[in-house]
């Protein structure tokens, strides 16, 4: 017997008719790449979406055509997201920072038809158009008065383009399971891999982040998403700020500490989400200047682990919650938060962190489990690592393109590339991506716990750790550290710090000095790079055992 609730298909457009309807008048505010502060709200933001998707469909565009987007944050890159799934059309987000040879790689494989492109990336562009013969027209996100002469196939500047359009226009309707939006990963090693997410599995994402164990987000909320619409489909804050109906801050291009700190407090933005990276420029904005956050109320920090002495700053000095999350592209990208449950709710002081330092526990609508290397199972202790396996409807079955060997196990479960201890309260820890793992004498090493324990030192604004190789350990740990600016430190006084705070096989081998920590596209530290640049560095301990 078959239920008989209605068929309501869960479409993208289905969330920005119920913001206009519901919170038609709540701000979305802008810094605009042009550079003044622009002001909308949601009921205009679905007209011209509407206008978008007419528009498109004028160019030729149909469902299931790809429609790039090279843009920051900012309300017309919002309305093109509304615009291109209205259509049955599909957004691929492409991540700027990537090399120019990467973005080619990807445009071309994913066959973008148009493309939607800030002002800021123009040049670019025009470097690269030549390598891109799929990309019919470039479309400007900007006005007529601040388009630049270009040489870009058919350019025109969006705000005509989307004037020839009256706005007289019905989203289309398909199946649920339909395409909506494209992102690549950025693929560390070998080719980037195309991520296809679908309405459904949007829709169920953005309600699943809204949860309040989730990011617990409301329509009294102000939420700022700092992490590009580019990285990793904006985890998920396009489409979950108008289903609960927030006001939008949408950053644009300037993410440095003084432009961020600016937006969170002239618009009292109450909950924000970025990787480290920008937290560190603006907490050092914060403590140079002596400003405090006295609007903000919530952070969400992910995309690579944060660190325990920016959680307590955040909370002890600004009195801002942190909620740790993880996730990756091909799961929408939400994957666990850091929320209290009842067992660890009445925790305080360093307890409290240490909870606060696990990558959290998952929602419903994601499962998980950690596996050997032969896929059995591993207990939920707190302590045994193992492979993170993941399964649910916002996770990915395969890549765009990718007819290979599946890459879900019997039971569908995804590997993440990571691993990670589960404790008895279902709580998830990442020790290391697999690859980054330090493998001494046949025991691992998580890098990521030993960059935590350094950047605690109160001179350190950033660390690293790889696996060098050692002629009696395969590999021991070394440690690469940025200081802050104008301070000095020996290696005894680093190692130092850590001593006693972990196992002694745990401590690194030996410490350098850097200028600076190379980092991805997405904000990640680059151990490629790191690994290549050591890879002829001697240990001390490996002169000794010779
Ligand atoms: P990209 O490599 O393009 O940045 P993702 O954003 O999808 O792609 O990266 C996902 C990976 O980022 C995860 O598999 C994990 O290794 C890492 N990651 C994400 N969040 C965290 C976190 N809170 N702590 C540690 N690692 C994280």
């Amino acid at each position: 017997m078959q239920g008989l609730m209605q068929d309501w298909p869960l479409l993208c457009h289905r969330i920005i008719d119920h913001a206009a309807i519901q919170h038609g008048a709540r701000p979305v505010i802008s810094r605009s790449v042009e550079g003044p502060i622009h002001t909308t709200d949601y009921a205009t933001i679905r007209k011209r979406a509407l206008q978008v998707a007419q528009r498109l469909e004028k160019d030729g565009i149909r469902q299931g055509d790809r429609v790039a987007t090279l843009a920051w944050n900012t309300w017309r890159h919002l309305e093109s997201w509304y615009g291109i799934m209205g259509l049955g059309a599909i957004y691929h987000t492409i991540n700027p920072r990537l090399f120019q040879d990467q973005i080619v790689w990807i445009a071309n494989h994913a066959e973008d038809r148009l493309m939607l492109a800030d002002l800021t990336f123009v040049p670019l562009l025009e470097r690269i158009a030549d390598k891109l013969p799929s990309i019919e027209r470039y479309v400007i996100l900007t006005d007529a008065a601040h388009m630049p002469a270009t040489t870009l196939r058919n350019a025109v500047p969006y705000e005509s383009w989307i004037a020839e359009a009256d706005g007289d226009f019905a989203w289309r309707s398909f199946d649920e399971n339909t395409a909506a939006g494209m992102c690549y990963t950025s693929g560390t090693t070998g080719n980037p891999k195309g991520v296809v997410y679908s309405h459904r599995s949007n829709v169920l994402h953005s309600m699943i982040a809204a949860l309040p164990d989730s990011m617990g987000v409301a329509s009294r909320d102000v939420i700022m998403p700092v992490v590009p619409m580019f990285h990793a489909n904006c985890w998920g804050l396009a489409l979950t700020s108008p289903m609960v109906g927030a006001a939008l801050v949408m950053p644009g291009p300037k993410l440095d500490g003084a432009s961020v700190y600016e937006l969170l407090n002239d618009y009292r933005v109450s909950f924000t989400a970025a990787v480290p990276t920008v937290w560190l420029m603006l907490l050092q904005h914060l403590e140079a200047s002596n400003l405090k956050l006295p609007y903000l109320k919530r952070v969400v920090i992910g995309g690579s682990a944060c660190p325990r002495a920016m959680t307590q700053k955040f909370q002890d000095v600004y009195g801002v919650e942190v909620i740790h999350a993880w996730g990756m592209t091909e799961m929408s990208p939400l994957g666990s938060l850091c929320s209290l449950k009842p067992e660890y709710a009445d925790l305080s002081g360093e307890a409290r962190l240490d909870i606060q330092n696990k990558q959290g526990h998952p929602p419903f609508g994601v499962e998980m489990k950690i596996t050997d290397d032969s896929g059995r199972e591993l207990p939920w202790d707190g302590k045994t690592f193992g492979r993170l396996k993941v399964r649910g409807p916002s996770v990915t079955r395969a890549y765009f393109k990718e007819d290979g060997p599946g890459i879900l196990d019997e039971q569908g479960f995804f590997d993440t590339g990571d691993v990670a201890t589960m404790d008895p309260y279902g709580y998830m820890q990442i020790t290391d991506r697999s690859k980054d793992v330090i493998k001494s004498g046949g025991e691992w090493i998580s890098s990521i716990e030993l960059e935590n324990l350094a950047v605690g030192h109160p001179k350190v604004a950033e660390a690293a750790v790889i696996g060098v190789p050692h002629p009696k350990w395969d590999e021991r740990p070394l440690l690469v550290i940025v200081l802050k600016k104008g301070e000095t430190a020996a290696k005894d006084e680093i190692l130092g710090f850590m001593q006693d705070k972990i196992a002694k096989w745990w401590m690194p081998d030996d410490v350098v000095f850097v200028e600076e920590i190379p980092h991805t596209a997405t904000g990640k530290i680059l151990k490629t790079a790191l690994r290549d640049r050591f890879k002829d560095h001697v240990l001390p301990t490996a002169e000794a055992a010779e």
